[in-house]
């Protein structure tokens, strides 16, 4: 079965041709490709899109659809790690993207904020230091300690998050594209690059994530695919879950569509390492356990209606690789989000545009490729 998301229509963009060499040319039609295309065509450079399949046909469209500031890393993790200004600057890039994300996606994005909630005491525990951390520093956010409805007793405390948001993530990208393609960017789908050499451009950037492969051998190395399982239910009877859940460390994700399914997935720990794969499909094993969660979370067993996957790029440190690749002045990446690319993949190809366009902003040093390329 394929994606619930990808089943939207998709809507006409203009079909550009750019004759010969162009600016620049970008491998992958998703988030990060397509908010790179449309910030380098809008300052008129000429530009050319190719993937492999359609746009979002990657994890752009078979995704959870939340749209969560930060990284996969915890707040106070990545603060012990880079420091509290490095922290700030990342979750203040990945805020100012979520409101980009707003004003760019129309009625794909709904500001619901979103829900990490503690499934016991000791992830209560972590979960309450990232929250000292993220207000101290200034972040809006709040400590549910009492959790009602469907969560009652199951859960042990939650942060809310008030910025973030739930996206129909296909809509959103192919709204993203068109509005590349009428700024001027070309887009060629079912267009796979075999190797950089064949792309007739000044500069190329590789925005690929989980589904990178024989391109570049660093980049190969660098970025881990990564599978993650989805369901989807016939529409419930009520709003259970008005915002983006996540729980288990974000192992477990769920949310409710406007017509009221619930998206679910996760429980990937389950089998680490057979997940641990750039092959698309479902296993009976991770479907039973999505199917059972969303009986316990609903109180019967709901109609599945949809089963996918999609691969995601998971580096050593969780953060992307976004820059110019060490060595090279024609060639960039942005990629590697570990699980966490909707908002900061949006964020990623924009600041690589930007560097492209001579106006680097210093956010980009947080994502150096030269740290593992
Ligand atoms: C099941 C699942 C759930 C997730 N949930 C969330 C979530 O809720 N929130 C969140 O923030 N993130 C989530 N993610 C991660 C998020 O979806 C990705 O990080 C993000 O979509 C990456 O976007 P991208 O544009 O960089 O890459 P993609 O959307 O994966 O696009 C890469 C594109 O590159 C193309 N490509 C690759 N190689 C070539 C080639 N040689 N030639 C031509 N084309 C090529 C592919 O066809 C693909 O379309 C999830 C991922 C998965 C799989």
């Amino acid at each position: 079965m394929s994606s619930y998301w990808l089943q939207d229509d998709a809507p006409a963009f203009p079909r550009r041709h750019h004759t010969g060499r162009v600016d620049v040319a970008i491998v992958g039609a998703g988030v990060t490709g397509c908010a790179c295309a449309l910030t380098l065509a809008d300052k008129g450079l000429s530009v050319r899109v190719h993937d492999a399949r359609e746009v979002a046909g990657g994890a752009s469209g078979r995704n959870g659809g939340f749209a969560l500031r930060g990284a996969a890393a915890q707040y106070d993790v990545a603060r012990a790690e880079l420091g509290a200004e490095g922290a700030v600057s990342l979750w203040r890039v990945t805020e100012s993207a979520l409101e980009r994300l707003a004003s760019l996606a129309g009625d794909a994005f709904r500001r619901t904020g979103s829900l990490r909630l503690a499934a016991n005491r000791e992830e209560a525990n972590s979960l309450r230091a990232e929250y000292e951390a993220l207000h101290a520093d200034g972040f809006e956010v709040e400590w549910r300690p009492e959790l009602d409805g469907r969560l009652a007793g199951r859960f042990h405390g939650a942060i809310f998050h008030p910025p973030d948001g739930s996206i129909h993530p296909a809509r959103w990208v192919r709204r993203l594209a068109v509005q590349a393609a009428e700024a001027g960017a070309e887009i060629r789908e079912h267009d796979p690059v075999r190797a950089v050499e064949e792309l007739d451009a000044d500069q190329v950037v590789l925005a690929t994530d989980g589904y990178t492969h024989g391109l570049l051998g660093a980049l190969d190395r660098a970025v881990k695919p990564t599978r993650g399982q989805v369901v989807v239910t016939e529409p419930l009877e009520s709003e259970y879950f008005a915002c983006p859940h996540y729980a288990r460390y974000g192992y477990d994700y769920w949310q409710q569509t406007e017509d009221l399914r619930l998206v679910l997935g996760g429980f990937r720990d389950s089998a680490l390492a057979e997940e641990s794969t750039a092959d698309e499909g479902t296993t009976p094993g991770i479907q039973a356990r999505l199917e059972a969660f969303a009986g316990e979370l609903v109180g019967r067993a709901p109609r599945i209606t949809h089963r996918w996957s999609g691969i995601f790029g998971v580096t050593e440190d969780l953060l992307p690789l976004a820059g110019r690749v060490p060595g090279r002045n024609d060639l960039w990446v942005a990629c590697g989000y570990s699980g966490h690319g909707n908002v900061l993949g949006l964020a990623c190809g924009e600041l690589v545009a930007s560097a492209i366009l001579d106006r680097p902003t210093p956010e980009l040093r947080l994502f150096d490729p030269a740290r593992m390329l």
